[in-house]
Protein backbone atom coordinates (compact mmCIF):
# COMPACT_ATOMS: atom_id res chain seq x y z
CA UNK A 1 0.00 0.00 0.00
CA UNK A 2 1.20 3.52 -0.24
CA UNK A 3 0.63 6.50 1.92
CA UNK A 4 -1.96 7.81 -0.37
CA UNK A 5 -3.72 4.21 -0.46
CA UNK A 6 -3.62 3.82 3.41
CA UNK A 7 -4.95 7.24 4.20
CA UNK A 8 -8.32 6.58 1.43
CA UNK A 9 -9.20 4.02 3.75
CA UNK A 10 -9.44 6.42 6.42
CA UNK A 11 -10.71 8.80 4.59
CA UNK A 12 -14.43 9.17 6.25
CA UNK A 13 -12.37 9.78 9.36
CA UNK A 14 -10.06 12.68 8.16
CA UNK A 15 -12.52 14.33 6.47
CA UNK A 16 -14.71 14.77 9.70
CA UNK A 17 -11.04 16.28 11.32
CA UNK A 18 -10.39 18.57 9.14
CA UNK A 19 -13.95 19.94 9.01
CA UNK A 20 -12.87 20.42 12.58
CA UNK A 21 -9.63 21.69 12.16
CA UNK A 22 -10.58 23.74 9.16
CA UNK A 23 -7.65 26.58 9.03
CA UNK A 24 -5.19 24.30 10.91
CA UNK A 25 -2.67 23.22 8.14
CA UNK A 26 0.24 22.01 10.77
CA UNK A 27 -2.38 20.13 12.51
CA UNK A 28 -3.79 18.37 10.01
CA UNK A 29 -0.10 17.19 8.74
CA UNK A 30 0.24 15.72 11.62
CA UNK A 31 -2.84 13.87 11.81
CA UNK A 32 -2.55 12.72 8.16
CA UNK A 33 1.26 11.27 9.14
CA UNK A 34 -0.31 8.97 11.96
CA UNK A 35 -3.19 7.92 10.18
CA UNK A 36 -0.86 6.85 7.13
CA UNK A 37 0.73 4.47 10.30
CA UNK A 38 -2.20 3.77 11.65
CA UNK A 39 -4.11 2.34 8.46
CA UNK A 40 -0.96 -0.08 8.57
CA UNK A 41 -1.83 -1.47 11.54
CA UNK A 42 -5.65 -1.67 11.56
CA UNK A 43 -5.88 -4.26 10.40
CA UNK A 44 -4.23 -6.07 13.54
CA UNK A 45 -6.28 -3.83 16.01
CA UNK A 46 -10.27 -4.14 14.75
CA UNK A 47 -10.82 -2.44 18.41
CA UNK A 48 -9.57 0.49 17.37
CA UNK A 49 -12.36 0.75 14.58
CA UNK A 50 -15.12 -0.85 16.71
CA UNK A 51 -14.23 1.88 19.78
CA UNK A 52 -14.14 4.88 17.83
CA UNK A 53 -10.58 5.16 18.78
CA UNK A 54 -9.32 7.09 16.25
CA UNK A 55 -11.77 9.81 16.09
CA UNK A 56 -11.88 9.91 20.24
CA UNK A 57 -7.61 10.61 20.22
CA UNK A 58 -7.16 12.84 17.65
CA UNK A 59 -10.19 14.93 19.12
CA UNK A 60 -8.11 17.49 22.07
CA UNK A 61 -9.70 16.97 25.44
CA UNK A 62 -10.03 20.76 26.04
CA UNK A 63 -8.61 23.78 24.21
CA UNK A 64 -8.19 27.28 26.39
CA UNK A 65 -7.17 30.74 24.57
CA UNK A 66 -6.78 34.10 26.73
CA UNK A 67 -5.94 37.30 26.71
CA UNK A 68 -2.92 38.26 28.15
CA UNK A 69 -2.20 42.33 28.79
CA UNK A 70 0.82 43.68 30.24
CA UNK A 71 2.67 46.83 30.67
CA UNK A 72 5.62 48.05 28.18
CA UNK A 73 8.76 50.08 29.76
CA UNK A 74 7.20 52.81 28.59
CA UNK A 75 3.59 52.59 30.29
CA UNK A 76 1.91 51.49 27.23
CA UNK A 77 -0.76 48.40 27.58
CA UNK A 78 0.34 46.08 25.34
CA UNK A 79 -2.07 42.73 24.65
CA UNK A 80 -0.90 38.93 23.35
CA UNK A 81 -2.88 35.55 23.32
CA UNK A 82 -2.23 32.60 25.05
CA UNK A 83 -2.98 29.20 24.85
CA UNK A 84 -3.44 26.03 26.17
CA UNK A 85 -4.18 22.44 24.26
CA UNK A 86 -4.96 19.67 26.77
CA UNK A 87 -4.81 16.86 24.87
CA UNK A 88 -5.09 13.55 26.55
CA UNK A 89 -5.25 13.05 29.86
CA UNK A 90 -5.20 9.09 29.51
CA UNK A 91 -1.92 8.38 30.61
CA UNK A 92 -1.55 10.81 33.50
CA UNK A 93 -1.57 15.02 33.81
CA UNK A 94 -1.37 16.72 30.75
CA UNK A 95 2.33 17.33 30.23
CA UNK A 96 4.16 19.54 27.55
CA UNK A 97 5.96 22.78 27.12
CA UNK A 98 5.18 26.39 26.79
CA UNK A 99 6.66 28.35 23.49
CA UNK A 100 6.79 32.54 23.20
CA UNK A 101 7.10 33.45 19.63
CA UNK A 102 4.72 35.56 17.43
CA UNK A 103 4.08 32.83 15.01
CA UNK A 104 2.50 30.59 17.67
CA UNK A 105 -1.14 30.29 16.25
CA UNK A 106 -4.00 27.44 17.91
CA UNK A 107 -2.38 25.84 15.02
CA UNK A 108 0.69 25.72 16.05
CA UNK A 109 -0.45 24.95 19.91
CA UNK A 110 -2.60 21.57 19.19
CA UNK A 111 -0.14 20.04 16.11
CA UNK A 112 2.27 20.29 18.87
CA UNK A 113 0.08 18.69 21.87
CA UNK A 114 -1.33 16.19 19.40
CA UNK A 115 2.89 15.13 18.44
CA UNK A 116 3.21 15.37 22.69
CA UNK A 117 0.20 12.72 23.19
CA UNK A 118 2.33 9.73 21.11
CA UNK A 119 6.20 10.93 22.49
CA UNK A 120 4.56 10.77 26.11
CA UNK A 121 3.08 7.56 25.53
CA UNK A 122 5.94 6.50 24.36
CA UNK A 123 8.08 7.19 27.16
CA UNK A 124 6.18 4.51 28.91
CA UNK A 125 6.04 7.07 32.15
CA UNK A 126 2.88 7.83 32.59
CA UNK A 127 2.48 10.94 30.93
CA UNK A 128 -1.03 12.90 29.48
CA UNK A 129 0.07 15.58 26.90
CA UNK A 130 -0.72 19.26 26.55
CA UNK A 131 1.02 22.24 24.72
CA UNK A 132 0.90 26.00 25.38
CA UNK A 133 2.20 29.45 24.53
CA UNK A 134 1.49 32.61 23.34
CA UNK A 135 2.55 34.91 20.36
CA UNK A 136 4.69 36.70 22.62
CA UNK A 137 8.14 38.03 21.30
CA UNK A 138 10.88 37.71 23.54
CA UNK A 139 12.93 39.30 21.25
CA UNK A 140 14.45 42.53 22.28
CA UNK A 141 12.19 43.02 25.35
CA UNK A 142 13.93 44.02 28.77
CA UNK A 143 13.77 41.51 31.41
CA UNK A 144 11.30 43.67 33.27
CA UNK A 145 8.80 43.18 30.57
CA UNK A 146 9.46 39.22 29.85
CA UNK A 147 8.92 39.45 33.85
CA UNK A 148 5.39 41.01 33.31
CA UNK A 149 4.62 39.38 30.31
CA UNK A 150 4.97 35.66 32.63
CA UNK A 151 3.29 36.71 35.09
CA UNK A 152 0.15 37.95 33.12
CA UNK A 153 0.23 34.76 31.61
CA UNK A 154 0.40 32.79 34.46
CA UNK A 155 -2.61 34.65 36.35
CA UNK A 156 -4.74 33.56 33.76
CA UNK A 157 -3.08 30.00 33.10
CA UNK A 158 -2.59 29.07 37.14
CA UNK A 159 -6.34 27.93 37.42
CA UNK A 160 -6.11 25.09 34.75
CA UNK A 161 -2.52 23.69 36.34
CA UNK A 162 -1.65 21.20 39.22
CA UNK A 163 1.14 18.26 39.41
CA UNK A 164 -1.57 16.09 39.11
CA UNK A 165 -3.53 17.88 36.66
CA UNK A 166 -1.08 19.73 33.78
CA UNK A 167 2.12 20.24 34.14
CA UNK A 168 3.96 22.58 31.24
CA UNK A 169 7.97 23.23 30.64
CA UNK A 170 9.91 25.53 28.19
CA UNK A 171 9.90 25.68 24.59
CA UNK A 172 11.24 27.92 22.24
CA UNK A 173 11.53 31.18 24.21
CA UNK A 174 10.92 29.73 26.93
CA UNK A 175 13.88 28.38 29.08
CA UNK A 176 15.03 28.26 32.99
CA UNK A 177 14.48 32.33 33.40
CA UNK A 178 10.71 32.29 32.20
CA UNK A 179 9.50 29.25 34.14
CA UNK A 180 11.31 30.80 37.51
CA UNK A 181 8.70 33.80 36.84
CA UNK A 182 5.67 31.32 36.21
CA UNK A 183 6.63 29.48 38.70
CA UNK A 184 6.84 32.60 40.97
CA UNK A 185 3.61 34.20 40.20
CA UNK A 186 1.92 30.38 40.52
CA UNK A 187 3.35 30.23 43.99
CA UNK A 188 2.25 33.83 44.92
CA UNK A 189 -1.61 33.13 43.45
CA UNK A 190 -1.90 30.25 45.27
CA UNK A 191 0.33 30.81 48.23
CA UNK A 192 1.90 27.22 48.27
CA UNK A 193 5.05 25.93 46.61
CA UNK A 194 3.83 23.23 44.24
CA UNK A 195 6.98 21.78 43.18
CA UNK A 196 5.70 19.31 40.70
CA UNK A 197 3.80 22.37 38.72
CA UNK A 198 6.08 22.86 35.94
CA UNK A 199 9.10 21.25 35.01
CA UNK A 200 12.89 22.99 33.77
CA UNK A 201 13.08 24.81 37.22
CA UNK A 202 16.15 25.42 38.59
CA UNK A 203 18.64 23.60 40.66
CA UNK A 204 18.40 25.77 43.73
CA UNK A 205 14.26 25.61 43.42
CA UNK A 206 13.29 21.78 42.37
CA UNK A 207 15.12 21.53 39.26
CA UNK A 208 16.27 18.58 38.10
CA UNK A 209 20.15 17.58 37.03
CA UNK A 210 20.09 16.90 33.20
CA UNK A 211 16.94 18.48 32.45
CA UNK A 212 18.42 21.49 30.42
CA UNK A 213 20.88 19.18 28.58
CA UNK A 214 17.98 16.21 28.35
CA UNK A 215 16.12 16.97 24.69
CA UNK A 216 19.84 17.45 22.86
CA UNK A 217 21.78 14.71 25.13
CA UNK A 218 18.44 12.13 24.89
CA UNK A 219 18.61 13.28 20.39
CA UNK A 220 21.88 12.25 20.43
CA UNK A 221 21.79 8.68 22.75
CA UNK A 222 18.60 8.16 20.11
CA UNK A 223 20.80 8.89 17.66
CA UNK A 224 23.47 6.62 19.03
CA UNK A 225 20.60 3.77 19.08
CA UNK A 226 19.91 4.00 15.17
CA UNK A 227 23.11 3.96 14.02
CA UNK A 228 24.29 0.70 16.05
CA UNK A 229 21.23 -0.88 14.12
CA UNK A 230 23.79 -0.26 11.41
CA UNK A 231 26.95 -0.83 12.94
CA UNK A 232 27.67 2.48 12.53
CA UNK A 233 28.45 5.03 15.48
CA UNK A 234 28.89 8.97 15.96
CA UNK A 235 32.79 8.65 16.55
CA UNK A 236 34.42 10.81 13.61
CA UNK A 237 31.41 11.39 12.51
CA UNK A 238 30.94 14.89 10.52
CA UNK A 239 27.28 16.70 11.86
CA UNK A 240 25.49 19.55 11.11
CA UNK A 241 22.56 20.99 13.57
CA UNK A 242 20.17 23.57 13.22
CA UNK A 243 19.35 26.03 15.53
CA UNK A 244 21.37 27.41 18.88
CA UNK A 245 19.14 27.70 21.57
CA UNK A 246 18.80 24.79 24.32
CA UNK A 247 18.31 21.58 22.24
CA UNK A 248 20.72 22.50 19.68
CA UNK A 249 23.75 23.59 22.19
CA UNK A 250 23.29 20.40 23.94
CA UNK A 251 23.07 18.25 21.27
CA UNK A 252 26.44 19.84 20.03
CA UNK A 253 27.76 19.15 23.25
CA UNK A 254 26.71 15.38 23.77
CA UNK A 255 27.88 14.88 19.46
CA UNK A 256 31.60 16.61 20.17
CA UNK A 257 31.81 14.62 23.83
CA UNK A 258 31.15 11.42 21.47
CA UNK A 259 33.97 12.13 19.37
CA UNK A 260 31.91 13.56 16.36
CA UNK A 261 32.95 17.12 14.62
CA UNK A 262 30.17 19.83 14.50
CA UNK A 263 30.93 21.89 11.14
CA UNK A 264 27.76 23.87 11.56
CA UNK A 265 24.83 25.50 13.38
CA UNK A 266 22.33 28.37 12.54
CA UNK A 267 19.36 31.01 13.85
CA UNK A 268 16.60 32.31 12.48
CA UNK A 269 18.97 34.64 10.16
CA UNK A 270 21.76 32.30 8.85
CA UNK A 271 24.38 29.62 9.12
CA UNK A 272 27.91 29.34 11.09
CA UNK A 273 30.03 27.38 8.94
CA UNK A 274 33.25 26.20 10.85
CA UNK A 275 35.17 23.72 8.98
CA UNK A 276 37.29 22.92 11.72
CA UNK A 277 34.79 21.97 14.31
CA UNK A 278 32.67 24.91 16.46
CA UNK A 279 33.88 25.86 19.65
CA UNK A 280 31.13 25.30 22.14
CA UNK A 281 32.34 27.64 24.98
CA UNK A 282 32.09 30.57 23.05
CA UNK A 283 28.33 29.60 21.13
CA UNK A 284 27.46 29.12 24.79
CA UNK A 285 28.96 32.60 26.20
CA UNK A 286 27.30 34.32 23.36
CA UNK A 287 23.81 32.66 23.03
CA UNK A 288 23.26 31.82 26.58
CA UNK A 289 25.55 33.91 28.66
CA UNK A 290 24.86 37.46 26.61
CA UNK A 291 21.47 35.97 24.70
CA UNK A 292 23.27 37.56 21.71
CA UNK A 293 23.03 36.43 17.60
CA UNK A 294 25.00 33.40 16.36
CA UNK A 295 26.51 35.58 13.42
CA UNK A 296 28.41 36.94 16.38
CA UNK A 297 30.49 33.84 16.78
CA UNK A 298 31.97 35.10 13.57
CA UNK A 299 35.26 36.93 13.93
CA UNK A 300 38.85 37.51 12.72
CA UNK A 301 40.16 35.52 15.40
CA UNK A 302 37.66 32.57 14.43
CA UNK A 303 39.77 30.31 11.00
CA UNK A 304 38.24 29.32 8.18
CA UNK A 305 34.94 30.13 10.34
CA UNK A 306 32.35 31.58 8.03
CA UNK A 307 28.91 33.15 8.44
CA UNK A 308 26.04 32.25 5.62
CA UNK A 309 23.59 34.65 5.78
CA UNK A 310 20.38 33.58 5.05
CA UNK A 311 21.50 30.31 4.82
CA UNK A 312 20.20 26.65 6.42
CA UNK A 313 23.03 24.36 7.28
CA UNK A 314 21.63 21.70 5.10
CA UNK A 315 23.69 21.99 1.94
CA UNK A 316 27.11 21.34 3.90
CA UNK A 317 28.51 17.97 3.80
CA UNK A 318 27.87 15.85 6.60
CA UNK A 319 27.18 12.03 7.41
CA UNK A 320 24.82 13.26 10.74
CA UNK A 321 21.97 16.32 10.28
CA UNK A 322 20.35 17.26 13.59
CA UNK A 323 17.78 19.85 12.70
CA UNK A 324 16.63 21.56 16.42
CA UNK A 325 15.31 24.97 15.69
CA UNK A 326 11.54 24.92 14.60
CA UNK A 327 9.01 23.07 12.55
CA UNK A 328 9.06 22.76 8.56
CA UNK A 329 13.06 23.93 8.22
CA UNK A 330 13.82 21.27 6.24
CA UNK A 331 12.36 20.81 2.62
CA UNK A 332 12.44 18.00 -0.19
CA UNK A 333 15.27 19.80 -1.83
CA UNK A 334 17.31 20.14 1.17
CA UNK A 335 16.74 16.34 1.69
CA UNK A 336 17.85 15.62 -1.21
CA UNK A 337 20.97 18.15 -1.32
CA UNK A 338 21.89 16.02 2.29
CA UNK A 339 21.54 12.96 0.54
CA UNK A 340 23.49 13.95 -2.55
CA UNK A 341 26.42 14.66 -0.18
CA UNK A 342 26.01 11.47 1.50
CA UNK A 343 23.89 11.93 4.72
CA UNK A 344 23.68 8.23 6.25
CA UNK A 345 21.42 10.02 9.28
CA UNK A 346 18.81 12.79 10.33
CA UNK A 347 17.40 12.20 13.74
CA UNK A 348 14.82 15.44 14.92
CA UNK A 349 15.58 17.35 17.72
CA UNK A 350 12.69 19.97 17.09
CA UNK A 351 8.92 18.99 16.49
CA UNK A 352 8.37 18.56 12.62
CA UNK A 353 11.62 20.06 11.30
CA UNK A 354 11.02 17.95 8.05
CA UNK A 355 8.50 18.75 5.71
CA UNK A 356 6.30 15.73 4.75
CA UNK A 357 8.34 16.18 1.11
CA UNK A 358 11.74 15.80 2.94
CA UNK A 359 10.70 12.96 5.28
CA UNK A 360 9.91 10.80 1.97
CA UNK A 361 13.02 11.41 0.28
CA UNK A 362 14.82 10.57 3.25
CA UNK A 363 12.74 7.33 3.82
CA UNK A 364 13.32 6.37 0.34
CA UNK A 365 16.82 7.33 -0.30
CA UNK A 366 17.54 4.66 3.37
CA UNK A 367 18.62 7.30 4.95
CA UNK A 368 18.29 6.91 8.88
CA UNK A 369 14.97 8.76 9.99
CA UNK A 370 14.36 9.41 13.61
CA UNK A 371 11.06 11.40 13.85
CA UNK A 372 10.70 13.92 16.60
CA UNK A 373 8.18 12.29 18.42
CA UNK A 374 10.96 9.49 19.49
CA UNK A 375 13.88 10.98 19.14
CA UNK A 376 13.46 14.44 21.13
CA UNK A 377 11.53 12.71 24.17
CA UNK A 378 14.39 13.31 26.32
CA UNK A 379 13.41 16.57 27.29
CA UNK A 380 9.68 15.47 28.62
CA UNK A 381 11.56 12.17 29.83
CA UNK A 382 13.61 14.29 31.84
CA UNK A 383 10.48 16.27 33.04
CA UNK A 384 9.18 12.90 34.38
CA UNK A 385 11.91 12.13 36.69
CA UNK A 386 12.08 15.87 37.76
CA UNK A 387 8.21 15.53 38.48
CA UNK A 388 9.29 11.63 40.62
CA UNK A 389 11.62 14.22 42.61
CA UNK A 390 9.49 16.38 43.32
CA UNK A 391 7.29 13.78 44.79
CA UNK A 392 9.36 12.42 46.88
CA UNK A 393 11.27 15.76 47.45
CA UNK A 394 14.51 13.89 46.56
CA UNK A 395 17.50 14.77 44.40
CA UNK A 396 19.22 12.87 41.93
CA UNK A 397 22.89 13.17 40.94
CA UNK A 398 23.37 14.24 37.51
CA UNK A 399 24.73 10.91 36.63
CA UNK A 400 21.95 9.04 37.93
CA UNK A 401 19.61 10.79 35.93
CA UNK A 402 21.38 10.89 33.14
CA UNK A 403 21.61 7.01 33.23
CA UNK A 404 18.02 7.28 33.53
CA UNK A 405 17.73 9.44 30.20
CA UNK A 406 19.65 7.12 28.44
CA UNK A 407 17.61 4.27 29.66
CA UNK A 408 14.65 5.92 28.65
CA UNK A 409 15.55 6.55 25.13
CA UNK A 410 17.20 3.38 24.45
CA UNK A 411 13.45 1.86 25.75
CA UNK A 412 11.35 4.66 22.98
CA UNK A 413 13.77 3.36 20.48
CA UNK A 414 13.12 -0.07 21.08
CA UNK A 415 9.58 0.05 21.07
CA UNK A 416 9.26 1.69 17.81
CA UNK A 417 11.76 -0.78 16.58
CA UNK A 418 8.98 -3.80 17.95
CA UNK A 419 6.12 -1.83 16.61
CA UNK A 420 7.83 -1.95 12.98
CA UNK A 421 9.23 -5.02 13.20
CA UNK A 422 5.94 -6.71 14.46
CA UNK A 423 4.47 -4.78 11.16
CA UNK A 424 6.64 -6.11 8.35
CA UNK A 425 8.48 -2.78 8.10
CA UNK A 426 12.07 -3.20 9.67
CA UNK A 427 13.39 -0.12 10.69
CA UNK A 428 10.92 2.21 9.98
CA UNK A 429 10.48 4.44 13.30
CA UNK A 430 7.93 6.93 12.22
CA UNK A 431 5.43 4.28 11.67
CA UNK A 432 7.21 2.55 15.00
CA UNK A 433 6.73 5.55 16.74
CA UNK A 434 3.00 6.13 15.51
CA UNK A 435 1.75 2.60 15.89
CA UNK A 436 3.59 2.11 19.71
CA UNK A 437 2.22 5.53 20.90
CA UNK A 438 -1.36 5.34 19.84
CA UNK A 439 -1.65 1.46 21.31
CA UNK A 440 -0.44 2.62 24.53
CA UNK A 441 -3.07 5.56 24.55
CA UNK A 442 -5.68 3.42 22.93
CA UNK A 443 -5.33 0.78 25.25
CA UNK A 444 -6.03 3.59 28.54
CA UNK A 445 -8.93 5.10 26.80
CA UNK A 446 -10.53 1.80 26.24
CA UNK A 447 -9.85 0.80 29.81
CA UNK A 448 -10.87 4.52 31.05
CA UNK A 449 -14.47 3.96 29.19
CA UNK A 450 -16.50 6.89 27.45
CA UNK A 451 -14.71 10.45 29.46
P1 LIG B 1 15.09 27.89 21.91
O1 LIG B 1 14.20 29.06 21.98
O2 LIG B 1 16.08 27.66 22.98
O3 LIG B 1 15.91 27.94 20.52
C1 LIG B 1 15.25 27.97 19.29
C2 LIG B 1 16.29 28.05 18.18
O4 LIG B 1 15.61 27.86 16.94
C3 LIG B 1 16.98 29.40 18.09
O5 LIG B 1 18.27 29.23 17.60
C4 LIG B 1 16.09 30.15 17.08
O6 LIG B 1 16.77 31.18 16.38
C5 LIG B 1 15.74 29.03 16.14
N1 LIG B 1 14.44 29.33 15.50
C6 LIG B 1 13.24 29.55 16.11
N2 LIG B 1 12.30 29.84 15.22
C7 LIG B 1 12.90 29.78 14.01
C8 LIG B 1 12.45 29.97 12.69
N3 LIG B 1 11.18 30.28 12.42
N4 LIG B 1 13.35 29.80 11.69
C9 LIG B 1 14.65 29.47 11.95
N5 LIG B 1 15.12 29.28 13.19
C10 LIG B 1 14.27 29.44 14.20
O7 LIG B 1 14.13 26.62 21.72
P2 LIG B 1 14.44 25.08 22.02
O8 LIG B 1 15.85 24.77 21.68
O9 LIG B 1 13.93 24.76 23.36
O10 LIG B 1 13.46 24.35 20.98
C11 LIG B 1 13.86 24.05 19.64
C12 LIG B 1 12.96 22.99 19.05
O11 LIG B 1 13.03 21.80 19.86
C13 LIG B 1 11.47 23.34 18.97
O12 LIG B 1 10.91 22.73 17.83
C14 LIG B 1 10.90 22.68 20.21
O13 LIG B 1 9.52 22.42 20.09
C15 LIG B 1 11.71 21.40 20.24
N6 LIG B 1 11.76 20.73 21.53
C16 LIG B 1 12.23 21.40 22.64
C17 LIG B 1 12.29 20.75 23.86
C18 LIG B 1 12.89 21.37 25.06
O14 LIG B 1 13.08 20.65 26.04
N7 LIG B 1 13.25 22.65 25.05
C19 LIG B 1 11.76 19.37 24.01
C20 LIG B 1 11.38 18.73 22.75
C21 LIG B 1 11.36 19.43 21.58
P3 LIG B 1 16.44 32.72 16.72
O15 LIG B 1 17.09 32.97 18.04
O16 LIG B 1 17.03 33.49 15.59
O17 LIG B 1 14.94 32.82 16.78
Amino acid sequence: MTPSDVTADLRPIRDRIARRNAGHPACLRVVDEVLDSLAVALPHHPDWREHHLIERICEPERQLIFRVPWTDDDGVVQVNRGFRVQFSSALGPYKGGLRFHPSVTLDTVSFLAFEQVLKNALTGMALGAGKGGADFDPKGRSEAEVMRFCQSFMTELHRHLGASTDVPAGDIGVGEREIGWLFGQYKRITGRTESGVLTGKGLDWGGSHVRKEATGFGLVYFAEAMLAERDRSLDGATCVVSGSGNVALHTIAKLQALGATVVACSDSRGTIHDPDGLDLDRLVEIKEVRRGRASEYVDASRGRAEWLEGATPWHLRCDAAFPCATQNELHGDDARALIENGVVLVAEGANMPCTADAVRALVEAGVAYGPGKAANAGGVATSALEMQQNAGRDAWSFETTDRRLREVMDGVHRRCLEAADELGRPGDLLLGANVAGFRTVARATVALGAV
